[in-house]
């Protein structure tokens, strides 16, 4: 697996149990999963490194999208099979490669353009309401290259939004950014799906998911009080997406419920991760199958496991880091405060707003659940105290 974050770490239990020889790339001894894997040292871009923690392996997979192309055609030249191959991971690297291909096949997604510089972006917000959201097509995450432009409410623009967009223009010096409408979502859902290279496919119940300034924050599994037929739909974008990509492995569609009037909802694709994510993370304790596990069965060809729920509802919390760089003391606490939770904690050092650990609880009663599981993940990063 190249990359040693959070989620490569959380692929050696099911690697474990089901005997998979997990071997992984990461930078530092320090990483997240280097510290309970086999490990080779060394950068996903660097080629050498990578042939040279593949060697041998029966497939090749991703903690992470950014790996470059040179480094993926080396990859595949060597005749290793790559899961996802670079041609469908492609479109998770390249965000205008993805609305492109989206476009393509007819799937609902915000309006978009390329846009080359400010006075194109200010055309593009000029006819969609004064507004747009403007992102670097590579290398974003957590909302890091995802900024919203123009008039807010009625109020007047904020300059220094233009101004910080003008400054992404000169850094992409030439090479075209993303520029999509603002959507007016009633809220945000997430569609994990694996495929196997035979073509087997299995989907998850659709969740929902909570993002603030860009960053994961809470997940519900299945999405509360949701249309039966946005849920099929949705389903139906996510097979059709993994198949027409030829997608091997967990995928993650991220989308938006966006309200119709007179109509029935509609489900408009966000964003694609061609790996485990962390809106699948509620799966761990609250599928019959993890996405951790189905990853591993879908990019080996293994039959892949039963997705059903395990109870009702499941709530994740994510573990973001606060002021408080010991955790020992709040992670006691909630554990004895309430046997029921799952803490996962991915062996992070803690800085503020960094995501460091999850908590989960699954059960029958929604409010219970989610009351119980902010307490936990917001005792754990010290923003409560009781
Ligand atoms: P990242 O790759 O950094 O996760 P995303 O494209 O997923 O970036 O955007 C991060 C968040 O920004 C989304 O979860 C959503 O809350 C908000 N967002 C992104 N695009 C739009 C859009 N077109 N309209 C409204 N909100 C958006």
């Amino acid at each position: 697996m190249l990359g040693g974050g959070q989620l490569a770490r959380m692929m050696v239990p099911p690697a474990v149990a089901l005997g998979v020889h997990l071997r992984v790339l990461a930078d530092t001894p320090d990483d997240s999963a280097a510290q309970v894997a086999t490990t080779v040292l060394g950068a996903a871009a660097d080629v050498d490194a990578v042939l040279a923690a593949a060697d041998g392996a029966a497939v090749v997979t991703f903690d992470h999208e950014h790996v470059p192309g040179d480094v993926l055609a080396a990859l595949e030249a060597t005749g290793m099979a790559v899961r996802p191959g670079p041609a469908a991971l492609h479109h998770a690297q390249d965000k205008l490669q993805m609305r492109r291909a989206l476009t393509d096949l007819g799937l609902p997604v915000p309006s978009w353009a390329e846009v080359a510089d400010l006075d194109a972006l200010r055309a593009f917000a000029a006819e969609h309401g004064g507004r747009a959201v403007l992102k670097t097509p590579r290398g974003g995450y957590d909302g890091k290259g995802v900024l919203v432009v123009g008039a807010s409410g009625g109020a007047p623009d904020p300059e220094d939004r233009w101004q910080t967009a003008a400054s992404w223009f000169d850094r992409a010096a030439g090479s075209p950014l993303l520029a999509e409408e603002v959507v007016p979502f009633v809220r945000e859902l997430a569609v994990l799906v694996a495929r196997s290279p035979s073509g087997q496919v299995a989907i998850w119940p659709v969740a929902q998911t909570l993002q603030v300034d860009g960053v994961c924050r809470e997940v519900v599994a299945p999405a509360p009080g949701l249309d039966d037929d946005l849920a099929g739909e949705a389903a139906t974008t996510a097979a059709t997406i993994a198949g027409a990509l030829d997608v091997t492995g967990v995928m993650a569609v991220e989308g938006f419920e966006v309200a119709v009037p007179g109509r029935a909802p509609r489900f408009v694709v966000n964003e694609l991760a061609m790996r485990p994510h962390n809106s699948g993370h509620w799966t761990i304790d609250g599928s019959v199958t993890s996405q951790f596990e189905q990853h591993l069965r879908a990019v080996l060809d293994l039959p892949l496991g039963d997705v059903r729920a395990r109870a009702p509802w499941t709530v994740m919390v994510n573990v973001l880091g606060g002021e408080h760089p010991d955790l020992y003391h709040s992670y006691l606490h909630v554990m004895a405060h309430d046997p029921g939770v799952k803490v996962h904690l991915y062996g992070k050092s803690v800085r503020p707003g960094r995501k460091i650990g999850h908590v989960t609880v699954h059960g029958d009663d929604l409010d219970d659940l989610l009351e119980r599981a902010r307490h936990a993940a917001d005792y754990i990063c010290g923003t409560i105290t009781s």
